[in-house]
């Protein structure tokens, strides 16, 4: 097989046991890699309804074909298992390097179930591998962790590793790779921190063959032309600013959540405000940039900045979503603040986007007098106060007082502290990321019925603003054609901001220089409605339906009185998600596929056998 290894790393905690088996060829046809891939495999290998904490769970770090291949942008890898937040599934992914280590390292993916008596770490090693004590690790922070795994292998070993919010099963435990690159969200760093794992380390120095070389040649020269021609302004900005750049136009135009989504665009955060926390301020502090695996962008930046309140030397600047999550959502312009919360988050391996939302909703709970500041520890939870945010987040990354409920994320702490339902902003219990469904409707759609609810990251009807006259009578095969296309994107290991630099052609002919696959227009589509298929089946098979696919209303109604941008709107969210059910062939109550979609797609054997017999 071209592109791939064609081997598959199994471990078992519980008993010691480290196999490898064969990726299928039809496999990697049929699911390409990352999320995908890894829901094919989970599929079979996972019992339905396995304890998310239990030695049946299994969690996966699965690379993609494009990794290690010289493919520009080629850089992400995807960690996949049940999510402790939806009970359902659950992928997320990171660029840096620990994918193409992965893949040099002689495996395609590694799977991981059981649970091991004491702290370990996995170590891939060119084509072996062997569990080894953590003893030594256990507690301590990611670059703490980093600094004890390369003292003992050398710098040229690469780490996916958690924190000490991934040993406290923080139920937004994120896993973290090359220090500062999170593969996020949905918890999966809480399963493997119920694992007592605490790291996958991995080195090597093996090759993949491609399958067509001057095509890789030819389609990396596309991207490198395009990123002086048709996308230079954005690529040059991108590679200036990082994903800050989308920052004070998404606060103004009610893209960013303003006051736990609540607030006016433009009103209660404004644009000086905004500026503050962007990165067009940040770039005065800016040291150096840095990239993920074969990338000219180099969106990442490390910064020096002078603070009397934290250490904040060789920091990494915030993401867009960090900037929006510790930012304008808690009507926050204090930008040290938002850098140490970053840090934080960084260092005690946790999701900022779901922190940043839990701290949002616990100052919303305070300012409307449902907790007295003794609940909160003495802190005077109040909107824009920076110094209060820090001290609510380094709460929730130690642990401690009220941080020990708020570590489980907005949901649990509503259920288990009995208030501030009403101040929920989340999909199947998970915080929103900083798109607002009452700007692009279709984001509506994306949050509520993805396989992984609440994701910025999935397919679907775009972030276009919609504006007045939005067309509800046939959204479906748009929807659908967003969908199709962010699943094989995904699934490749193509890094998502170098897709939008690049031609709409570009993933196609790497996936077909890489692997040799050929696929027709059709078949792309089936591949991308395949995947999507296989994630969301995982979901069904756990016994969820539509009920289950929940959204607070105030991600799809305007709350009176509002103002700004968004006010008045009210989106039909269940009629985008209607359209998109009949096109994609699930039934409306249950969500399952039809058969006839099922076997149209093919690959989808284990499915069609659980629902159909
Ligand atoms: S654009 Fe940014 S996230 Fe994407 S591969 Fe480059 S450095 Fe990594």
């Amino acid at each position: 097989m071209y592109g791939y290894h064609g081997k598959l790393l199994f471990i078992n905690l519980s008993t010691g046991n480290i196999e490898i088996r064969p990726l299928k060829e039809e496999d990697a046809r049929n699911f390409i890699g990352g999320p995908a891939l890894g829901a094919k495999i989970l599929y079979e290998e996972m019992p339905a309804n396995a304890d998310v904490f239990g030695e049946d769970s299994m969690v996966g770090f699965v690379t993609g074909p494009l990794n290690n291949n010289r493919a520009l942008f080629g850089g992400r890898y995807t960690v996949v298992s049940k999510s402790p937040v939806t009970g359902g599934w659950n992928d997320a992914n990171a660029g840096g390097y620990f994918g193409p280590m992965l893949k040099a390292a002689g495996f395609d993916a590694v799977f991981v179930n059981g649970i091991s008596e004491k702290p370990v770490y996995v170590f891939v090693d060119e084509g072996r591998a062997e569990i080894l004590d953590a003893s030594d690790l256990w507690g301590l922070t990611v670059s703490e962790t980093e600094a004890k795994i390369r003292a003992k292998h050398g710098e040229k070993i690469n780490a996916a590793l958690i924190g000490p919010g991934g040993e406290n099963l923080s139920y937004f435990a994120a896993v973290i790779n090359d220090g500062h690159r999170a593969a996020g969200r949905g918890g999966t760093g809480a399963v493997i921190g119920s694992k007592n794992l605490k790291a996958v380390v991995v080195r090597g120095n093996l090759s993949t063959e491609v399958a067509d070389r001057k095509k890789l040649v030819a389609a990396n020269k596309s991207i490198s032309d395009n990123m002086k021609g048709a996308a230079a302004e954005l690529a040059t900005a991108f590679g200036r600013f990082g994903t800050g750049i989308f920052y004070i136009p998404s606060t103004l135009s009610s893209d960013a959540s303003i006051k736990n989504w609540g607030g006016a665009a433009g009103i209660d955060y404004t644009e000086e405000e905004a500026y503050l926390v962007s990165s067009a301020n940040l770039e005065q502090f800016v040291l150096k940039k840095y990239n993920c695996s074969n990338c000219p962008l180099a969106c990442g930046a490390i910064m020096d900045v002078p603070s009397e309140r934290w250490e904040l030397a060789n920091i990494d600047r915030p993401e867009y979503e960090t900037m929006g999550a510790f930012g304008s959502q808690i009507l926050n312009s204090d930008y040290e603040s938002v850098l140490r919360c970053n840090l934080l988050c960084n260092e005690y391996g946790l999701d900022t986007i779901s922190a940043g939302a839990t701290v949002s909703w616990i100052v919303e709970c305070y300012e409307n007098g449902l907790f007295t500041k003794e609940e909160l520890d003495g802190i005077e939870a109040t909107w824009g106060n920076g110094d209060s945010i820090v001290a609510l987040t380094e709460l929730i990354c130690k642990n401690e007082g009220i941080g020990q409920v708020l570590i489980k994320g907005t949901r649990y702490a509503a259920d288990h502290l009995g208030k501030g339902h009403e101040y929920l902003v989340v999909a199947s219990g998970i915080e929103e990321p900083q798109h607002d469904g009452r700007l692009a409707y279709g984001v509506t759609r994306t949050y509520q019925y993805d396989p992984t609810p609440g994701r910025h990251v999935k397919g679907g009807l775009g972030l276009a603003p919609s504006g007045p006259d939005f067309d509800y009578s046939d959204t479906g095969e748009a929807d659908l054609q967003g969908v199709v296309g962010t699943e094989v994107l995904n699934s490749s290991g193509l890094c998502m901001f170098g897709n939008m630099v690049s031609p709409p052609d570009a993933l196609l002919n790497l996936i077909e220089a890489v692997t040799g696959f050929q696929y027709s227009p059709e078949e792309f589509r089936k591949l991308g409605t395949r995947m999507f298929n296989i994630r969301h089946a995982f979901n069904i098979r756990e016994g969820m339906t539509r009920k289950d696919f929940t959204l607070s209303k105030r991600f799809y109604e305007s709350n009176p009185p509002y103002e700004g941008p968004i006010a008045g709107v009210k989106v039909d969210h269940e009629r985008l998600a209607d359209n998109f059910f009949e096109t994609i062939g699930w039934d409306k109550e249950t969500l399952i596929p039809s058969l006839s979609s099922l076997e149209e797609l093919g690959g989808m054997e284990a499915v069609i056998a659980d629902f159909y017999g």
